[in-house]
C-alpha cells in the first residue's frame, strides 16, 4: 500500500488500479508532448483519436469482438441506456423480455413503462429480496430482447452462464462486471457499462452494440439518443468525455499488458472473491447474504450478528485503512466491493482483519 492510500472496496466510483494513477499524474501536464494536459486538447485532435481508437482496439481484442459489434461512449451513465435501449431497439407493437435481479433491473424496467412500450418481466427474485439469480426462465421466442443485469451491485447476486435466449437478441447491463470474467459476446445484440465500477472513472458509458441491432434504430429519434448517431461518428458527434474515455484506455492497456488480459484477471478475482465466501462459510459471526451459486464476484454482501456490530465493524475497518465497506443505502449491511482494481493482497489483508474482529467481538 502507497503511502496515504487505504485499502478502497468502493462500490462505484471505486478503485483504479495506482499505475494508472500515476501515468495521469506523470503525463497531466504536459499530454504525449504537447505542452497541454487531456483535458485542454482538441477532441478533434491526432492525439484524441489515437486515445478512442486505441481504447476501441483495446476493448475488441480482449472481448473478443468481431467487427459486427461497435463500441460506444456515451454519456448519461449506464441509467441513460435504460430508456435508449427501448426507444431504439423495441418498435410499436412488439415486447421485450425482462428479467428482474434487483433495483438496477427495476429501474430499467420502469424506463421502458414510462415510454408506454411493452415489457415482459419473465423472471423476478423479489421474492426473496433478490438473493439469487432465477433458474429455468421461459423467454419469449418472438421478443424484441431480452435484458438482465449481469452482477448486481447492490444484491451481491452474479449470473454464473447466462441464460439461453435462442435467437433473440440479449441484452446486459454489465457495469459492475463488465471485463472481469470471460464470457461469449455472440448472444449478444448489445452489452453496457457504466464506467465507474470496473473499467474508468464516472462520465462515461461503454455500449457494445452489435450491427443488426442498428438497423432497428428508428430515423425520428433525438440525434444524441440513437446509436446510430455514436456508432457513425465514432463516439465524437458532440465532444465526448475526453478525460474519461482516456482513463479507460489506461485502464484497458494495464488489464492487457500489466495483468495479462481477461482470463487472468478472471482467475485473480475468482480467488478473491474465494477468500471472502470461505470465510462466511467458516464462520458463524460472518454470513454472506447471497444464495451460494449465485455469489457476486464483485460484490460482496455480507451481515454481522447485529447492526449495531455492523456500525462497529465498518468504523473500525475505516480506522484501519479499509474503506467503502458499507453496504448500499437501500439494503444495510455490508459489502465489499473488490473489482479488477482491488488486489489479491488488499482482500488478504481485509480477511486478515475480519478474523480478528471476529475474534474480539464474536
Ligand atoms: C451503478 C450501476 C448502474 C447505474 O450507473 P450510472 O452510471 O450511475 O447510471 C446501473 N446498473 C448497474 C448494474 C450498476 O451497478
Amino acid at each position: 500500500m502507497t503511502e496515504n492510500r487505504i485499502y478502497n472496496f468502493n462500490a462505484g466510483p471505486a478503485a483504479l488500479p495506482l499505475s494508472v494513477l500515476e501515468e495521469i499524474q506523470e503525463s497531466f501536464l504536459s499530454f504525449k508532448g504537447s505542452g497541454m494536459s487531456i483535458t485542454e486538447i482538441s477532441h478533434r485532435s491526432k492525439q484524441f483519436d489515437d486515445v478512442i481508437n486505441d481504447a476501441v482496439a483495446r476493448t475488441k481484442r480482449l472481448l473478443n469482438l468481431g467487427d459486427n459489434y461497435h463500441v460506444l461512449f456515451l454519456q448519461g451513465g449506464a441509467s441513460l441506456q435504460f430508456c435508449m435501449i427501448p426507444m431504439n431497439f423495441l418498435p410499436e407493437g412488439q415486447s421485450a423480455d425482462y428479467v428482474n435481479t434487483g433495483t438496477w433491473s427495476t429501474k430499467a424496467i420502469k424506463e421502458v413503462e414510462i415510454q408506454n412500450k411493452k415489457c415482459e418481466t419473465v423472471a423476478s427474485s423479489d421474492d426473496r429480496d433478490y438473493c439469487y439469480i432465477p433458474k429455468n426462465i421461459s423467454f419469449n421466442k418472438d421478443a424484441a430482447y431480452a435484458h438482465i443485469t449481469s452482477n448486481n451491485t447492490i444484491k451481491g447476486t452474479q449470473w454464473d452462464q447466462f441464460p439461453n435466449v435462442g435467437d433473440v437478441p440479449l441484452i446486459a447491463d454489465m457495469s459492475s462486471d463488465i471485463m472481469s470474467k470471460k464470457f461469449d459476446i455472440s448472444p449478444f445484440g448489445m452489452i453496457y457499462a457504466g464506467a465507474q465500477k470496473n473499467i474508468g472513472p464516472a462520465g462515461v458509458c461503454m455500449a457494445i452494440v452489435r450491427d443488426d441491432m442498428l438497423k432497428r434504430v428508428p430515423e425520428d429519434l433525438p440525434s444524441m439518443l440513437k446509436y446510430t448517431t455514436y456508432s457513425s461518428k465514432n463516439s465524437m458527434y458532440n465532444t465526448p468525455p475526453c478525460f474519461a474515455i482516456y482513463t479507460i484506455d489506461l485502464v484497458l492497456k494495464w488489464l492487457e499488458e500489466t495483468v495479462g488480459g481477461i482470463e487472468k484477471i478472471e482467475e485473480i478475482n475468482r480467488k478473491k472473491a474465494g477468500l471472502l465466501y470461505n470465510l462466511f462459510d467458516t464462520s458463524e459471526f460472518f454470513r454472506g447474504t447471497a444464495d451460494k451459486d449465485s455469489r457476486s464476484l464483485m460484490n460482496v454482501t455480507f451481515r454481522l450478528p447485529s447492526e449495531d456490530l455492523e456500525q462497529k465493524f465498518i468504523k473500525t475497518a475505516q480506522e484501519n485503512g479499509f474503506g467503502g465497506l458499507k453496504g448500499h443505502r437501500s439494503v444495510g449491511g455490508c459489502r465489499a466491493s473488490i473489482y479488477n482494481a482491488t488486489s489479491l493482497e488488499a482482500i488478504e489483508t481485509l480477511v486478515d482483519f475480519m478474523k480478528t474482529f471476529e475474534k474480539e467481538n464474536g
